[in-house]
């Protein structure tokens, strides 16, 4: 068992007991979740659709896509991936779209970002139906989650807000400090954690005093794409910290910086090329925090599980329109 996947073990650092959250766990719990949901559409309805543009061929990308389709797959959710040549232009990429929003078999879109420079990314994403809009990127979704409608919500965020529900973390009342503002995970985040009545402060690249204002919180929430940035000065003891970052460290000297004196983990950078690290120095979580995700392992495996939840909620909404009821 690696040291990322001890989930649910207590570890003791400097007096400090602090326990992992473990997303792979709360992931299948969810997937799980899910299965009778499907099982009322497909018997009622129709089996849920989802539709995966993947333009071009970037590789994490394709990574990405990959897992999604193959979480459909495990779950009896039909899938389909539209794979574009990176030199389509926008007017062909709306148009793929608009054939996507008018076919009634597919309840949700994801156009998998990055998209090529030629195209305009923020056109695309809003000529997505709101009602098809699996991602909860569009101006209609965003603004159903500011004012507390139902609606898709952003899967990265949503996830979190599961992971710490199922682990009965308290979120009313604490400050919680969302580092990173970008639109599909630090905004969404805040917004959601607002809902949950925390009080929330969300940093960014011109905060003054990170380092004063993360140390004063109680759920510590980095979605800054910097790798192991924060550190002991940033995290309060016993806060609950939420690792969003996924960085891939490929530099020797990065690597030690982050594991001190862990041969393993050199001799896996040796081996692999690049390793995966948050944004929040593991030992510094695993020596000061009460609660802490690991990188990987934890809100990573929740963004597809929400994803899911986000298919199965729109096909149960199409239902609803054509007058089909499902408990
Ligand atoms: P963006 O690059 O869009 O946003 C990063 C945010 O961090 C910005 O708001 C930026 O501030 C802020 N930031 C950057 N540097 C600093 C700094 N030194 N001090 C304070 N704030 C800073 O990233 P995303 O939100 O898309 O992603 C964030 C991370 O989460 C990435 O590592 C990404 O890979 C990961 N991620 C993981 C997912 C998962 O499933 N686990 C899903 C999505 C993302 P400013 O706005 O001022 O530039």
């Amino acid at each position: 068992m690696s040291g990322e996947r001890r989930a649910g073990r207590d570890l003791l650092f400097c007096g400090v007991m602090a326990q992992l959250l473990d997303g792979v766990r709360v992931r299948d719990e969810i997937k799980a979740e899910l299965d009778g949901r499907i099982g009322a559409l497909q018997n009622h309805f129709r089996t849920p659709g989802l539709a995966v543009v993947l333009v071009g061929e970037n590789p994490a990308s394709a990574i990405y896509v990959r897992n999604k389709v193959k979480t459909c797959q495990e779950l009896g959710i039909h899938s389909e991936t539209l794979a574009p040549p990176a030199s389509i232009c926008t007017e062909e990429l709306l148009a793929l779209v608009d054939g996507l929003n008018r076919r009634e078999e597919i309840d949700g879109i994801l156009v998998q970002m990055p998209l090529p420079p030629q195209v305009d990314a923020k056109r695309v994403l809003d000529a997505i139906l709101p009602d098809k809009d699996v991602d909860g990127f569009h101006p209609v979704s965003v603004g159903n989650l500011s004012i507390g409608n139902p609606g898709p919500r952003a899967c990265t965020p949503a996830g979190v807000i599961e992971l710490l529900k199922r682990y009965k973390i308290p979120i009313q009342g604490t400050d919680a400090v969302v580092v990173g503002r970008s639109d599909i995970v630090g905004k969404p985040m805040a917004m959601m954690l607002i809902h949950e009545s925390a009080t929330v402060t969300v940093c960014h690249s011109k905060t003054r005093d990170l380092e004063g204002v993360c140390a004063r919180a109680d759920i510590l929430i980095a979605a800054m794409g910097r790798p192991a940035f924060l550190d002991d000065r940033h995290v309060k003891p016993g806060a609950v910290v939420i690792d969003v970052g996924m960085n891939r460290v490929t530099d020797q000297a990065e690597a030690k910086r982050i594991w001190p004196g862990d041969a393993a983990k050199l001799a896996q950078l040796g081996a692999k090329g690049s390793l995966l690290v948050g944004d929040v120095l593991p030992t510094s979580m695993a020596s000061r925090a009460s609660f802490y995700t690991p990188v990987p392992g934890g809100v990573g495996p929740l963004t597809i599980a929400m994803l899911m939840v986000n298919t199965v909620g729109l096909a149960e909404a199409h239902a609803r329109q054509v007058g089909i009821l499902l408990k």
